[in-house]
């Protein structure tokens, strides 16, 4: 049996078996994998990480695209950072009162070949007439894009390694803030907390003087291992990561959702931390 192994954290791993090889490629920016395993069907992996896999997709991108939009209630424009398998941008699509999305990913292939192999994560989303693809590294764009700001800004973007390491810089942040609407919402992916704790002690310290409310909201995903993952959170609304469950139930159940993972009650307790990551935090 042909065995994929994680590369992502030192002497520790996860191990997937590559039961049919679909797509290998090294990128212009990255190495590409894409396979079919038994248990989480088609496995996608850039750079030797698991980025995401068909039967646990929804649980981030669910948790990515509902909280801060629910949270901010009227997202009429939204920016995408990443992101090439279309998952995200799916759950962005399914808020009505969305009128225009940005995404600005910097490998064309990964778009292709997740439309090619993974079609369920996009299901159509790169062809909705409110999205504008740009396929540009998202540091650049945030930093000096002349365009109208933005409601929500999502960072989904690969592990600050290769590529994706300077989407995890105070630059970067500073630029999403530049873009960002007065009481917009700035998310992020951010690690599995217990495997890269100096990725949230960075984050709370780059982050923070941007935002007059930075915090960590988290969720558990199979196949990024370790424990919780950590969602950064950036707003100077300081009510928008606050709101209660009644106020989001009336939300989502205007929204249309019918989320598998998001539920207004695990929206609210996402934001209640373990005793450890608030002990990492408050470093
Ligand atoms: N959900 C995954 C995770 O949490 O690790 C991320 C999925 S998505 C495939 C990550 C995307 O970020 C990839 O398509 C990659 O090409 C893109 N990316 C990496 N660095 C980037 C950059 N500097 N600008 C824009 N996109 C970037």
């Amino acid at each position: 049996m042909k065995l994929f192994t994680e590369t992502l954290s030192d002497g520790y791993g996860q191990s997937l078996s590559i039961d049919e090889l679909l797509f290998e490629q090294q990128t212009e920016h990255q190495h590409l994998i894409i396979f079919q395993n038994r248990f989480f069907g088609r496995v996608m992996a850039l750079d030797g990480i698991v980025q995401t896999t068909e039967r646990d997709e929804f649980i981030y991108h669910e948790m990515m695209v509902h909280v801060p939009m629910l949270a901010h209630g009227a997202a009429l424009r939204v920016l995408i950072i990443g992101g090439g398998d279309g998952g995200i941008l799916r759950e962005v699509l399914k808020h009505r009162s969305v009128e225009k999305v940005v995404q600005v990913e910097i490998d064309q292939a990964v778009i292709d070949l997740c439309k090619t192999f993974l079609p369920n994560h996009s299901a159509g989303a790169f062809d909705d007439p409110r999205v504008e693809i740009k396929i540009a590294d998202g540091m650049a764009f945030v930093c000096e894009a002349d365009i109208e700001p933005f409601d929500v800004i999502i960072s989904d973007c690969t592990d600050p390694v290769g590529p994706g390491e300077v989407l995890f810089s105070s630059k970067f942040y500073e630029g999403c803030k530049r873009l960002l609407k007065s009481n917009g919402v700035f998310v992020a992916q951010n690690g599995v907390v217990f495997m890269q704790p100096d990725e949230l002690i960075n984050t709370q310290n780059r982050l923070s003087p941007y935002f007059k409310d930075t915090r960590f909201y988290t969720v558990a995903v199979p196949t990024y291992v370790g424990g919780v993952m950590a969602l950064a959170w950036g707003c100077d609304d300081l009510q928008t990561s606050q709101l209660n469950v009644s106020l989001l139930h009336q939300r989502y159940e205007a929204s249309g959702l019918n989320c598998r993972y998001y539920t207004p009650s695990v929206h609210a307790s996402a934001f209640h931390l373990p005793a450890y990551v608030q002990n990492l935090i408050a470093k």
